[in-house]
């Protein structure tokens, strides 16, 4: 038996189908014949006591793989049975990159033999890990925000440009906002300070290169008065010796 053994009936064409990856990381599922099946709360496990189907489903059915009616619960499987389900909810902790769909599977067995060895406690364990992979994934992506911002940073000081500064600047304001989100996960609290800190040393920065720039601006335009001012000074001499120069030719 495999865990990926679970079977959702389809409640317009009544056909099983696997409750795959989609069923629990989605929610939901299609079925061929149009059909959209939610995952719900309600729904439970039933093993069948005969071939050890596994189905999800809200009512007492028959077992899709063999016929035989099937227990309200599974109150009333062998030991056997339950140790197998029991091995198979850790098995799917015990895997390398647990995904929350992968969690909330093993929740679904473990729930389905409470009163067999821990699988109650089990079960809440895996409400605790689905919340930490859910914080996990909002902490790393405002960690990933964090890391961009950095090498907008090293990048902008490299060419003295303050709007690289700046868009650095609302990254960090970003992550802060989100690791505040998730307070009390790992060091989020931490996190925020850092990004505050980063975000007052940027700003400074950003002013300072807004200083430079306004410097290196008036120094051109006063470079370019002057050449302009050079120009029209050379004109006027160009102008003037000419009028010498005919004054001195027709008059003198
Ligand atoms: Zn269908
Ligand atoms: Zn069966």
């Amino acid at each position: 038996m495999y865990v990926e053994d679970f079977k959702i009936r389809c409640d317009k064409c009544n056909k099983m189908l696997t409750a795959d990856r989609d069923f629990f990381d989605k929610g939901s599922k299609f079925c061929r014949c149009g059909n959209t099946i939610f995952r719900s709360p309600s729904q439970t496990l039933r093993i069948c006591y005969n071939c050890k189907c596994r189905i999800i489903y809200k009512e007492e059915v028959a077992c899709p793989a063999c016929g035989a009616p099937i227990a309200p619960d599974n109150s009333v499987l062998p030991d056997s049975v339950k140790e197998e389900v029991y091995r198979d909810a850790n098995e799917i902790l015990d895997t390398k990159f647990v995904r929350e769909g992968d969690v909330e599977r093993a929740k679904i067995l473990f729930k389905s033999i409470i009163g067999y060895k821990d699988a109650g406690a089990c079960a809440k364990d895996c409400d605790k890990k689905i919340a930490d992979l859910k914080y996990s994934i909002v902490y790393y992506k405002a960690g990933v925000k964090v890391i961009s911002a950095r090498e907008m940073y090293r990048d902008a000081c490299r060419t003295d440009y303050a709007g690289k500064v700046e868009d650095a600047i609302i990254l960090l304001k970003d992550a802060s906002q989100i690791f505040s989100t998730i307070g009390m996960y790992e060091d989020s609290l931490q996190r925020v300070d850092e990004c505050n800190k980063l975000i007052t040393e940027y700003k400074a920065t950003a002013e300072k290169f807004n200083k430079e720039k306004e410097k290196k601006d008036k120094k051109r335009q006063r470079y370019e008065f002057m050449k302009k001012m050079k120009i029209a000074g050379m004109i006027a001499l160009g102008v003037f010796c000419i009028i010498m120069w005919a004054f001195f030719k027709y008059f003198v």
